[in-house]
């Protein structure tokens, strides 16, 4: 079953730092994609600016080198890569300066959906969208796109949140998350809202605690300068995590509409508590085979964390009880993302104690091998009395657009085209990103004041062992980190 390509308006997409990582990384080998898929409208347009001086011809060069390095199988189809190449064009434009922006002004089009991605450091966000108004290249239907960092604590968010206000529309403002752009996210919420099943399970009645995990193999190397200064709680718990929860505990919107699912998740944020000290666990990766989190920061008294596992509670009636605790390293033992939601052990067990061990677990996945299993207790088969096992029940999304001849899309292939499209679902809301750092601040804060130092933990492990015992307190344990 080829999948279902829902057409795009005739856009002008301008990338801010088109020379940049992120856009040769991810942004360029993405709308590829789209563009093979036939997304892209015939007179949809993509326009680099950056500081080099570069002309078209330049920058398709500087492109297909991108491409042919980043890109998946799609880079070896020729005739595909210059058809693409061929919509790119460039202009040099210093974005704290005049130079360039009458240039670029001159090639907007009145007809095609304007949509800006400030794919450069968050400092050039507020220089970026004045110029834009002022000089008129963005109207009042025009989009904005930018990348995280979305600031480093609340006054830095809610300046960010201010600079881009003054001359753009809370509708005009699309603040990337990746991870809501991931397939089995949506799915989430899917499950939870399009089944008989789970919601009458999704409370304090039936749900014991949910555990989330991000955990890379990876190290900083490469980030170390800008990744030091900022630690997992503030590079992933504040965004990434945080939307995880939200979509786990939010209550379900009247409809689902990008309004009314923000307004949920927003009050999920201001429903969490206060985390104390004693419920956070930082660690740090030790040298092992590659070099430790000091030498990759280049900072031999660094005591920012690398790992980060907390327990975290919400202030509702729903969860009331049902703790959530998140976990997320560098340089752990398996790539691996998953939610997993742990249900209550039976009231009453008629196989007797062996039924002590057995758990219902709904397992979000997502990745390796995007999907959502169910674990479920059955009998084993064969004679021998009544032996119980554990089974999932599974749906590998990955494994299901592979049986169906399709290519899994990633985040941001589905986020621009979202923004082309004018749909803000999948974004972040100022004032969620706002309550998030509002709730993430004193946390640190707290932290720093008991001096709170991370523990050092072995490279290819699941953490520290203080992580573990976060969880033995409760008599509960972490799922296995599998890749
Ligand atoms: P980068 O340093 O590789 O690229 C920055 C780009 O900005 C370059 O094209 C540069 O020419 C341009 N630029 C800088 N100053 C300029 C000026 N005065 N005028 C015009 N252009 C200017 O950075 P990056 O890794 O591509 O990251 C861009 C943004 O995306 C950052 O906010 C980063 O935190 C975020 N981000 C990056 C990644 C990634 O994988 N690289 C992932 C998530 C978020």
């Amino acid at each position: 079953m080829a999948s279902r390509i829902i057409p795009v308006d005739v856009f002008d997409l301008v990338i801010f730092g088109g020379t940049g990582d992120l856009a040769r990384r991810k942004i360029l080998p993405s709308l590829l994609r789209r563009f093979r898929a036939g997304q892209m409208p015939k007179d949809a347009r993509i326009i680099a600016c950056a500081r080099s001086p570069l002309d078209d011809a330049g920058y398709r060069e500087a492109a297909a080198a991108a491409i042919a390095e980043f890109a998946g199988p799609e880079r070896e189809d020729a005739a595909l890569v210059a058809a693409f190449l061929g919509r790119l064009h460039y202009v040099t434009v210093d974005v704290t300066g005049d130079a360039g922006w009458p240039e670029l002004a001159a090639l907007m089009r009145p007809d095609a959906v304007r949509a800006f991605y400030f794919s450069v450091k968050p400092s050039l966000f507020g220089p970026i969208a004045e110029r834009l108004h002022l000089r008129g290249i963005a109207d009042a239907d025009s989009r904005i796109v930018v990348e995280k960092p979305f600031g480093r604590d609340l006054a830095s968010a809610h300046a960010l949140n201010a600079a881009l206000a003054e001359h753009f529309a809370e509708r005009q403002i699309y603040r990337i998350d990746h991870y809501l752009g991931k397939e089995t996210v949506q799915n989430l919420m899917a499950v939870r809202f399009a089944n008989m099943l789970f919601e009458p399970l999704w409370n304090n009645h039936y749900i014991d605690h949910v555990q989330i995990t991000v955990a890379e193999t990876v190290g900083v190397a490469g980030r170390g300068s800008y990744y030091d200064g900022a630690g997992a709680m503030r590079d992933m718990v504040q965004n990434h995590l945080m939307q995880l929860l939200c979509l786990t505990a939010m209550e379900p919107p009247a409809r689902f509409e990008s309004d009314m699912v923000h307004d949920e998740k927003l009050k999920v944020i201001r429903a969490l508590q206060p985390v104390p000290p004693s419920d956070i666990v930082f660690g740090q990766y030790a040298a092992g085979p590659d070099p430790s989190y000091r030498e990759d920061v280049s900072n031999p008294e660094s005591a920012t964390e690398s790992f980060i596992a907390m327990r975290c509670t919400i202030g509702t009636w729903r969860w009331a009880g049902v703790p959530f605790y998140l976990r997320t390293g560098k340089r752990l033992k398996a790539r691996s993302s998953e939610i997993a939601v742990v249900f209550q052990k039976l009231g009453h067990r008629i196989f007797g104690e062996s039924m002590e061990s057995h758990r219902n677990v709904l397992s979000i996945r997502l990745q390796p091998n995007d999907g959502i299993d169910l674990q479920v207790t059955v009998k084993e088969r064969g004679p021998g009395g009544m032996r119980l096992i554990d089974m999932p029940l599974d749906l590998t999304f990955a494994d299901m657009a592979a049986d169906q001849g399709e290519a899994a899309v990633d985040a941001y292939e589905r986020l621009i085209m979202d923004v082309i499209r004018g749909d803000q679902t999948l974004f972040m809301r100022g004032d969620e990103v706002e309550a998030a750092w509002a709730w993430t601040d004193p946390i640190l804060a707290a932290c720093a004041e008991h001096d709170r130092k991370p523990q050092l933990y072995e490279q290819g492990s699941s953490g520290p062992d203080d992580a573990l015992m976060l969880l033995h307190r409760d008599g509960r344990r972490w799922r296995e980190i599998k890749g």
